[in-house]
């Protein structure tokens, strides 16, 4: 067997036991009590109930009309560059991540290190991030420029960090975070590449397999970092482990 097709089994494996899904954008808001006791004042404040059935009315209307084709020419499909069919973005918020040139998240990764586990079922739920392993401590880097909206402390997360893309339509989620950066602040403008914390276990992450919890959300007309509908970072974490060898030389 390939070492990459080992590496990929071992990771999945692994994967299965590091994390339960972790549902952080619904079930942290259920109230204060909900959360531990460790939680910092400003985590416990409750974000206003969402009203049903509101998340992400703008998607549809986001996508560009289809031009129409001039008689005696054919159709033009418009909506995306040309891509691989396994790459097509199939929704609104994977057209926007696509769009992003996102960083690595952990410091030294290679490809090797990204398993597709976003579909994954945890704990009778779709995964809906990517876990990657690392030694506890190594550093954690923003993926994308953009605002850090948010330092939550929650069950399943553990240490975690919210921060919006420069439009603020997709938010980049970090979790089981050992330990933040130092001076961080919610607010902050943090660049492509900043130091935001260390690989931990913090959360539900099995203790012996420290790991980031790394997720994307696209959110709604109100941005909202406790809100939104999760898109695979998969194929845009990919494209960044395929370009970075060529950028470090
Ligand atoms: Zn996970």
């Amino acid at each position: 067997m390939r070492r990459a097709a080992w590496t990929c089994a071992l990771l999945a494996l692994l994967a299965l036991q590091a994390c339960e899904r972790e549902p952080v954008r619904t079930a942290v808001v259920s109230g204060p009590n909900a959360l531990p006791a460790t939680v910092p004042t400003a985590a416990v404040q409750a974000p206003p109930v969402p009203p049903a059935g509101a998340q992400a009315p703008d998607a549809p209307a986001a996508m560009p009309p289809a031009p129409m084709a001039a008689p005696g020419q054919p159709a033009v499909i418009a909506q995306a560059p040309p891509m691989a069919a396994d790459a097509a973005p199939a929704t609104d918020g994977d057209a926007l991540l696509a769009a992003r040139s996102l960083l690595l998240p952990v410091q030294g990764m290679v490809a090797g290190d990204l398993s597709d586990t976003y579909g994954q079922g945890r704990g009778g739920g779709a995964h809906e991030a990517i876990d990657i392993l690392a030694a506890r401590g190594t550093p954690v880097l923003a993926v994308d420029d953009g605002t850090l909206v948010k330092l939550f402390t929650s069950v399943p997360g553990g240490l975690t960090l919210y921060q919006f893309d420069p439009q603020n339509k997709l938010a980049y989620y970090y979790a089981h975070l050992d330990r933040y950066a130092p001076g961080l602040k919610e607010g902050m403008l943090l660049k492509r590449g900043d130091l935001v914390g260390y690989v931990g276990s913090t959360g539900n992450a099995a203790a012996n397999a420290p790991h980031l919890h790394f997720a994307v959300f696209r959110m709604g007309a109100q941005p909202q970092w406790w809100k939104g509908t999760p898109v695979n970072p998969y194929p845009a974490l990919r494209r960044a482990a395929d370009l970075q060898p060529l950028l470090n030389r």
